[in-house]
Order: structure tokens, then C-alpha cells, then sequence
């Protein structure tokens, strides 16, 4: 990342939102910046440093602050993200065509280790109400979840959890909700190809979060390829989740005569799982024992410059306190392959990041794309020039901890602090993904907006610029533009989304939780289907 902290210069000290041009330059050595004025500036607009735009610039977009030769760096964050095409003069709008994307940084000769290695001051005393379970890990939220083995039965369960929802839950007003873990998987796929263990331990990983209290039930068709046994290989679930038993209903018994009978068997277990779920209680836990899925999604310039660095700095308390956070979305972050490398926490753990970065430059090239695929039209509108800009913004969520552990994807945590989760950036892949790993939290940044959520855990939206946060007043949980008017700092915004974690952990619903809003879980299959 960068030599010195990252410590945002607005270019006007006023404390209050004015008109008056702003920029936000993240480094010192920054040769540009970002216009944070909401409509973006006209030609001649001068900032309070005297700098005059040559020509309009719009919001989020970049500006020349000093004279930039042809072929000469633009740097942003304290690192390259190209070349300018041609001479840019001070003032000028660096449009997308102007950068030139440098090619991807190779995987040889990384620093190991040279970063980030002093252990960051202990934070003590924070605590939020949670559901303990058996196994060890806690809960944020108390949910009967019923996992599938495959597609053909979703219909089946969604009418079947449709009912369970109207006749059942009412009995157990200590139960959240009941959720159907539907997928695409499952039958029609090559099982045995390398590549298919990824979505088969997502599935049994998923079915083990642990808002779903170690109550594992599932529904099967019959004939399909992923067979129960499969799924989960005796050992599988641990003994202290109903003695290492998924209570199970397969839809081609013989003894369900009928679409009807296939439905009460599912409702009588599903009653006894509640029945089960209905014991528990929230209890007081540390904030260790909180385990924070990060992403963003819908990024723009701000993303990089407000949300992502507040979420950086509450990663940093989370990590001191003792939690478990994850990043992932391993094209957003390989271009920052160095950094990443120079804060792991050992050569093992250095070593297992570069394996997960060429798997994907090797699947990516198997697809004949590279990373440069992963930037959209949104994002190019709201000022990120390419995927090397988007990976440096993206970076900084992870804060400034050592890196102590690193999972493929579908994988399941075994340790605690900063973790590296590689996932794709997909959003409801890696929010699957990290569903796998066992977050009981998960906290999401958007810049051009997106009402993303998940049935199983709750997820906290951070906008990345105000007037975003007003206009979707009822979608987005936490308004990080404030660190653009200069209201409020990164750390002020830091620490609020810290308590908000704590807060909502506790049983505080997020906007998309009070909507009911959620997205598809979506397995990540790199292997072939038949
Ligand atoms: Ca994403």
C-alpha cells in the first residue's frame, strides 16, 4: 500500500458542507485527486489551494494536480495506476482514456512479511448479546435454516418453507425466520472434475453458519449426484451439533405418497429443528466473537476514499479486540498483490496467498478474460479508470493488520484476525462464499448504490457518498460521504460503524433485514457441467 498511513488532505479546512470546490487526495505523493462536490465542477472552478480546472470535471472523477508528462505515473493511493497517455496540464480531467493500465504484477520475487508486524494494541471491553452455540461459535441472529442437495427440490421447500413460516413459527417466538438454502448445484454437473469440492463444501459449510445454531436439516431428491453421504461425509458435522446428525427428508421415499405428504415430513422435522432453535438464548460475548465478512459492490471513486477506508480503520479495532474479519474478491485485490504479501503474518501464509491469486489468473485465463474484465460501466461513470484503481480502493478495507490466515473459497475458519478469504467479486458469490467461512456479520459498501442483502446473516450497507445515503434513506445503513464534506473523519466514522456491529449483532435489524430483502445464494462452480 502506501509508505505512510493513509491519511486523507481535503483541500478546504471548513468543517461544515459548503459549495465551495473540494478535492480528496489520498497520499502525499499523489500527482492526483478526486472532485467530491456533488454534480462534479465546472471549467474554472478553483479549489482553495488555487488549483483551477481547466475543464469540467465530474464528481468522483480525477484531476490533475500538477503538470503529468506523457508516459509519466498517475498515482493515486501512493501507487501507480497507470500512465498518462498524453501531457496532462494541472487541472486537467483525467478521463479513463488518459491512464494507461499497467500490466498485471507478476507473482515472483513478493516482499514476505515486511509489513504490518507489530501486533496492534489490544482493544478490551466491548461486548455484544449473542446465541453461543455447542460448537463453540456464536450467533448473530437465530434462523432454521433447510439446506438442499439440489435444485429439484427448491420448489418443494420454498412452498414447504412458505408454510412453516405461516403455521409454525408463530410456536417459537425465540426463532428469527426460517430460511431455504436453495442452489443450481447438485445434479447435471461433472462431481468428480477438479473444482466441483468448491461448491460441495460450500453447501455443507453454509448449512454449519452459526446462526443456524448446529440444527442442520436437509432436503434431498433421491437420484441426484450430490447424495447426502456426499455431502456430508460421516464426521462431517461436529458431535456437538445434534450429536453429528442432519436431520434429513428425501423426497423419494417410498413412503411419501403425494406432493402433500412429501410436505408434512419436511414441516415434522422442520417443527422438531425448532423446537430445538427455540432454547436458545442470547448471551453476553466479547466482540471476539465476532466474525465480519467485508465486500463492496457497485463501487465508484468514493468507495476508495470514504466507506472502504472507514471500514479499513473498524477492521483495525475488530482485529484488536480479538474478532475474526474476512476480505476477499481476489480480482479487486490482485493488483495489490505486493502489499498484501508484505503484511502476511508468515511465509505460509504469504505462500497460500499467491497460490489463491494464480489459481484465478489461471481460471480467468482458462476463460480467455483477465482481471481488466471485472470493472463495469458504473464504475467507469463514477471515476475508476480501471481495475488497478478499483483494487487500491478496495485494499484499504482491510486496514493495516498483519494477515494471519488465508481460505479457499467454500472453505470454513479455523483461526481468528485478519483473514483473506479468496473469493470471486461477484457479490452474491462472495457473500455465499463468506457465508461458508462462518460470518455472523457482514458489511457491504456501495457507491452507485445496490439494495443487496442475505436471508442468513444481517448486512450492514455503507454508502460512500451522502447524497446516496439520503436518497436511498431506507437502504442504507451508515452514510460514509461525511468523511468527504469534511464533517466527519475516517476514524469518526470508523468507530460508528464499529458500535453499529456491535449493535446490530445484538439483534438491531439492518434496513434490508426490516425490508426483507435478499439475494440468491450463488455457489461458485469453476468445474464443468454435464
Ligand atoms: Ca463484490
Amino acid at each position: 500500500m502506501t509508505t505512510a498511513p493513509l491519511a486523507a488532505a481535503v483541500s478546504a479546512p471548513t468543517p461544515s458542507p459548503s459549495p465551495m470546490p473540494r478535492y480528496i487526495r489520498m497520499h502525499d505523493n499523489d500527482n492526483v485527486a478526486i472532485v467530491v462536490n456533488d454534480g462534479g465542477l465546472p471549467a474554472g472552478a478553483v479549489f482553495g489551494d488555487g488549483l483551477v480546472l481547466r475543464e469540467a470535471v465530474p464528481q468522483g472523477h480525477k484531476v490533475a494536480l500538477v503538470d503529468i508528462a506523457a508516459g509519466a505515473p498517475v498515482l493515486r493511493y501512493n501507487v501507480a495506476i497507470g500512465t498518462a497517455a498524453r501531457a496532462l496540464a494541472a487541472g486537467s480531467w483525467i478521463a479513463e482514456a488518459e491512464v494507461v493500465m499497467p500490466a498485471a504484477r507478476g507473482l515472483e520475487n513478493l516482499p514476505v512479511g515486511t509489513r504490518g508486524q507489530q501486533a496492534l494494541e489490544p482493544l478490551e471491553g466491548y461486548t455484544f448479546e449473542g446465541y453461543r452455540n455447542a460448537d463453540g461459535s456464536v450467533g448473530t441472529r437465530n434462523i432454521l435454516a433447510i439446506t438442499t442437495t439440489v435444485q429439484c427440490v427448491a420448489g418443494v421447500v420454498e412452498h414447504a418453507v412458505a408454510r412453516i413460516k405461516a403455521e409454525l413459527l408463530p410456536k417459537y417466538p425465540n426463532v428469527d425466520d426460517v430460511v431455504g438454502l436453495e442452489h443450481t448445484y447438485g445434479c447435471g454437473v461433472a462431481i468428480d472434475a477438479p473444482g466441483a469440492e468448491i461448491p460441495i463444501r460450500t453447501v455443507r459449510n453454509i448449512s454449519m453458519n452459526p446462526n443456524f445454531g448446529g440444527q442442520a436439516m436437509l432436503v434431498s431428491l433421491g437420484c441426484e449426484k450430490l447424495q447426502p453421504a456426499r455431502l456430508f461425509p460421516k464426521g462431517s458435522i461436529p458431535i456437538a451439533n445434534n450429536g453429528g446428525e442432519v436431520a434429513h427428508v428425501c423426497l423419494q421415499d417410498q413412503a411419501h405418497v403425494g406432493f402433500m405428504s412429501m410436505v408434512a415430513s419436511i414441516m415434522q422435522t422442520a417443527d422438531r429443528q425448532l423446537a430445538q432453535l427455540d432454547l436458545r438464548r442470547r448471551e453476553t460475548c466479547p466482540a471476539s466473537e465476532l466474525v465480519v465478512g467485508m465486500q463492496c459492490g457497485g463501487s465508484d471513486a468514493f468507495s476508495g476514499v470514504t466507506a472502504n477506508p472507514a471500514l479499513g480503520f473498524a477492521t483495525d479495532l475488530l482485529v484488536r479486540a480479538g474478532a475474526t474479519v474476512m476480505f476477499s474478491e481476489t480480482t479487486e485485490v490482485r493488483d495489490g498483490i505486493d502489499q498484501l504479501t508484505a503484511r502476511a503474518a508468515s511465509p505460509a501464509v504469504a505462500e497460500a496467498m499467491i497460490a489463491q491469486m494464480a489459481w484465478y489468473d489461471a481460471y480467468l485465463t482458462r476463460g480467455g478474460v483477465d482481471r481488466s474484465a471485472n470493472t463495469t460501466p458504473g464504475n467507469k461513470k463514477g471515476g475508476l479508470s480501471n481495475i488497478v484503481e478499483k483494487a487500491m480502493g478496495s485494499i484499504v478495507k482491510s486496514g493495516s493488520s498483519a494477515i494471519s490466515g488465508v481460505l479457499a473459497p467454500g472453505e470454513k475458519l479455523t483461526r481468528k484476525g485478519l483473514i483473506y478469504a479468496a473469493t470471486p467479486a461477484s457479490d452474491f458469490i462472495c457473500g455465499t462464499l463468506q457465508l461458508a467461512a462462518g460470518m455472523n456479520l457482514h458489511v457491504f459498501t456501495t457507491g452507485r448504490g445496490t439494495p443487496y442483502g442475505l436471508a442468513a446473516v444481517p448486512v450492514i450497507k455503507v454508502a460512500t457518498r451522502t447524497e446516496l445515503a439520503k436518497r436511498w434513506h431506507d437502504l442504507m445503513d451508515l452514510d460514509a460521504g461525511t468523511i468527504a464534506s469534511g464533517e466527519a473523519s475516517i476514524a469518526d466514522v470508523g468507530w460508528e460503524l464499529f458500535h453499529m456491529l456491535l449493535a446490530v449483532a445484538s439483534g438491531r435489524k439492518t434496513w434490508a433485514e426490516q425490508w426483507k430483502l435478499h439475494n440468491a445464494l450463488v455457489l461458485f462452480n469453476p468445474a464443468p457441467v454435464t
